[in-house]
């Protein structure tokens, strides 16, 4: 026999070689295909469970369809390790899946030890994406006690099923969703390693950051009312261009995510009667701006109002405003940030601290009350929900090191704490 410490009992290696046996499970030549409420995502979480198999777990899903993997430890407070195993079409290797993957890697490595000094549970949230029916984050803002039942009753795929039905094929009822939220309980941390899907950790040359938190967001349509007229015989000066407007509003945001640091997007623009002889009577434009700070949010979306109606007033325009949607940043747990920068800092890399512009199961566990840190892990071109989505698989085994040893500090700060 092999003497126990044979081989070290985290094997990112393992981890990376999981990883790859997950895609030629559930991918194909145009990427992963391991949509949420279909056969191949079913697939997915079936192999989880082969794998969960080998340890000491006990393996339930919970009343949002949410797949639990649960070590017991000598006290009843628990660490949260989470991810999704769901995918957009034609999605990535990695996105979601290597929390999980990593996550099962540092559950052996925890279990190999025997019994925690906590409980640690694994867990994979419920369609995370909503590639299918358009709602996000179904599983974890079930659990969070953000999901309304009435805002998803209607929506159905793009074949015309049903939500209700698609659900209900993998034992789910939507309206006992929110029950998921048991599952929160004794809840002291949770730790979720994801892809950046962005450039920035790579235009830095670093493998590893830390998230501070996700953006809030503000979500408007603004429209320009002007006056059509004929694109000949209307001479320049005495025109009331929608469009003029807009335009400038366009180029003005750009110089508001600047000054506050922050992102703002302008992403449809529509005219009336958008034809080419016409002067534009209206314009229907989206402005959609992030930060990280509640604050500078608020005074981003103050001065794109202030210069709308400064451009308005030029273009001899109306100018109004509508929310289409809203939500506040959420900031992750300041000590969990530290134990991850050390832990990082034990694989010996510089960790970098960045904001997240995508929301994350992690978000709603915050939301919910939870001490959250996430890792990001370096994604190549910053691309991701595409096939050619990727990430160096030395940086992939760097950052399975770096969630096991966050994994470490976070049940000893939970043993201090509690
Ligand atoms: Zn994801």
């Amino acid at each position: 026999m092999m003497p126990p410490d044979a081989t070290p009992a985290l094997q990112p290696a393992r981890m990376v070689s999981d990883l790859k046996e997950l895609r030629a499970l559930t991918g194909n030549a145009d990427g992963a295909q391991r949509v949420c409420w279909t056969e191949t995502w079913a697939r997915a979480r079936g192999w989880m469970r082969e794998k969960l198999a080998d340890l000491p777990v006990e393996i339930t899903v919970d009343p949002a369809g949410n797949q639990w993997a649960t070590l017991r430890g000598a006290s009843d407070q628990v660490m949260l390790i989470g991810g999704h195993i769901d995918s957009v079409p034609n999605g990535g290797w990695l996105d979601g899946c290597l929390n999980l993957v990593a996550g099962l890697e540092v559950l052996r490595r925890i279990a190999s030890e025997g019994t925690p000094p906590v409980t640690v549970r694994l867990v994979d949230w419920a369609d995370e994406e909503g590639a299918r029916f358009g709602r996000s984050l179904f599983g974890s803002s079930a659990a969070s006690g953000h999901l309304d039942p009435d805002e998803l009753r209607d929506l159905s795929d793009h074949d015309g099923i049903k939500l209700l039905d698609a659900l209900a094929v993998y034992g789910v009822d939507l309206d006992r969703a929110r029950e998921a939220g048991a599952e929160l309980a004794n809840a002291a941390a949770y730790l979720e390693l994801h892809i950046e899907q962005g450039p920035v950790l790579e235009s830095l040359d670093r493998p590893l950051g830390v998230v501070l938190g996700t953006y809030g967001v503000e979500r408007h349509t603004i429209r320009f009312t002007g006056q059509s007229a004929h694109a000949g015989s209307t001479p320049m000066d005495k025109r009331r261009d929608a469009f003029g407007a807009a335009a400038k509003l366009g180029i003005e945001i750009r110089e508001i995510a600047r000054r506050h640091g922050g992102v703002c997007t302008v992403g449809s623009v529509v005219t009336k009667p958008g034809i080419v002889t016409a002067v534009v009577g209206q314009c229907d434009i989206t402005l959609d701006q992030r930060h990280l700070h509640a604050d500078a949010l608020a005074n981003m979306l103050e001065e794109a109002k202030q210069a709308s109606e400064r451009f308005a007033r030029e273009e001899q325009v109306e100018v109004s405003w509508q929310r289409l949607w809203q939500i506040e940043p959420i900031l992750f747990y300041p000590e969990l940030i530290e134990l991850a920068d050390a832990a990082i800092g034990e694989t010996g890399s510089t960790p970098h601290h960045l904001p997240s512009g995508p929301l994350h199961d992690a978000a709603e566990v915050s939301r919910a009350g939870v001490p959250t840190v996430m890792l990001f892990v370096q994604s190549l071109r910053g691309l991701s929900h595409t096939k050619v989505e990727d990430t160096r698989e030395e940086h992939l085994e760097l950052a399975a090191q770096a969630l096991d040893r966050l994994a470490t500090k976070t049940m000893d700060w939970i043993v201090q704490h509690h």
